[in-house]
């Protein structure tokens, strides 16, 4: 099974990699702001990742790691 790791401190919000992941399994955690003053985005169920790392691939500040 594959997962993800997100770096919420270094997130902007930008929604690249909730647009991007193809099973629509990231959002934006919208009761939390993070150190830089955005909502960071989240993991919603880890057990149906592919690993397919277009959400790494998409993000323009490398907050998120995938392993599988
Ligand atoms: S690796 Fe692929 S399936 Fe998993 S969260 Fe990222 S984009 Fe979605
Ligand atoms: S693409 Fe990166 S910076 Fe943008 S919301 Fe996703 S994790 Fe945050």
């Amino acid at each position: 099974m594959a997962s993800i790791t997100i770096k919420e401190d270094s997130c902007k919000g930008c929604e690249m990699c909730v647009n991007a992941c193809p099973k629509h399994l990231i959002e934006l955690n919208k009761e939390k702001i993070n150190a830089k003053g955005y909502h960071p985005a989240r993991m919603t169920d880890q057990s149906q990742c592919i690993g397919c790392k277009s959400c790494a691939i998409m993000c323009p500040d490398v907050c998120i790691t995938v392993e599988r």
